[in-house]
């Protein structure tokens, strides 16, 4: 097949699984207040995205995927996936984003053998976590000997992923590994969360867990630009989360009668700018973090403040939505009640000042010397 035809097919895949995406829209919203309330995995969510392919996409063009995630090309798909979750159940997105950076880490420092029995999995209908967060207060994972004592947490789909790429202290560092679950691991649910209730989050005990593979070298999880340009797909979902708000104050206004209200104009306006600001960085950042090329640090700066840029027009949504819809927005099961729960739970990223003053200082020592 000539490289031309074979890259036409692809964006033809490509436009099917947003297609596909989409349709499952209504899916994600109905079930989601059920899945909040309960704080229950989203199974028939994530077997539908398992189903329709949007989890093998994630994989290389070569293993069968469409490089959603992994690949330049697949960079715009997995931005519009993200997005399109994000804006049908925000617990949905942040999944299928962690599945997709673990196949993401697997493919950039994995052995070819190490790509293909991920890939295997994958189609086999398993689930990546991403866990690389140690539980505050607790020890958290460590190398020893051959295998691994100790615990990660926070973990989304703790009990429900059954593939994960850990993180675990060595004597020189932090090492990655993959890791085969067998779903009988002590889960220990952080309970009382204000959102995101639904990703099934916990500290997951991974003492003796069975190593599928040890995963490139010690330090090169914390490597850049790969480390920070990352977080540019978890602001593709907040966005999402933000599109679903805009949504929902806009059918709120027209329902009560305000749609011609200027103080509600003047609000919904701010909103949409809100919106627009989401989506222009994010969809500057997918470019830049995507591309391959171009120097490492400015495009870890640009992913950064992309990432500060999202979580401020989050916040200003959230704010606009409250003095939108008033009280109604903060009674259950009103969506937008969940969905603002969910944003800001989501919003909460590590070390964003850290992001925000690196990217600045990296910014003005390029300016010329006067
Ligand atoms: C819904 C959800 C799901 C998650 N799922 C996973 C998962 O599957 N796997 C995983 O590994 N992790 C997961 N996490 C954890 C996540 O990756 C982050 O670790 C967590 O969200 C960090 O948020 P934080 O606000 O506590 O950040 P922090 O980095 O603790 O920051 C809190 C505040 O303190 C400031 N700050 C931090 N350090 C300093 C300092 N030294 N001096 C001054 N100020 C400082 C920050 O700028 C910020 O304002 C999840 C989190 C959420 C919300």
């Amino acid at each position: 097949m000539t490289e031309k035809r074979s890259k036409s097919l692809l964006v033809g895949r490509a436009a099917g699984l947003v297609e596909k995406v989409s349709a499952l829209l209504p899916m994600l919203r109905a079930q989601a207040a059920g899945h909040d309330s309960a704080a229950s995995f989203p199974v028939s969510e994530m077997a539908a995205l398992r189903d329709e392919g949007v989890l093998a996409a994630a994989l290389p063009a070569r293993l069968g995927g469409l490089g959603a995630g992994t690949e330049p090309a697949g960079a715009t798909l997995v931005r519009d996936a993200l997005r399109l979750l994000g804006r049908g159940n925000l617990a949905v997105a942040r999944l299928f984003e962690a599945h997709v950076n673990a196949l993401r880490l697997i493919e950039r420092f994995g052995a070819p053998e190490q790509r293909a029995q991920a890939a295997a999995d994958v189609f086999a209908g398993h689930l990546f976590g991403l866990w690389v967060t140690d539980p505050p207060g607790r020890p958290g994972l460590r190398v020893q000997g051959q295998g691994l004592v100790g615990s990660k947490g926070p973990c989304s789909g703790a009990g429900h992923c059954t593939r994960a790429l850990v993180t675990a202290d060595t004597v020189g560092g932090t090492r990655m590994a993959v890791v085969a679950l067998s779903g009988a691991e002590k889960v220990r649910a952080v309970t009382g969360l204000q959102g995101m209730r639904a990703a099934a989050n916990g500290t997951v005990s991974l003492d003796g867990a069975r190593v599928l593979f040890w995963l490139g070298e010690e330090g090169d999880y914390l490597r850049e630009p790969e480390f920070s340009c990352g977080a540019w797909r978890g602001s593709a979902a907040a966005s999402g989360g933000i599109d679903a708000l805009v949504e929902i104050v806009g059918e709120g206004l027209r329902r009560r009668g305000q749609a011609e209200a200027t103080m509600q104009l003047a609000r919904f306006g701010e909103l949409l700018i809100a919106q627009e600001t989401a989506r222009l960085w994010v969809a500057r950042a997918a470019e830049f973090a995507e591309a391959e090329s171009g120097e490492a640090a400015e495009r870890v700066a640009l992913v950064n403040l992309a990432r500060i840029a999202v979580e401020n027009a989050g916040l200003d949504a959230i704010r606009l939505t409250q003095r939108a819809l008033g009280l109604a927005a903060f009674v259950a099961p009103h969506p937008a009640e969940r969905i603002m729960r969910d944003l800001a739970t989501y919003l909460r990223q590590p070390a964003p000042d850290l992001v925000l003053v690196e990217a600045a200082a990296w910014t003005l020592q390029q300016a010329p010397a006067s």
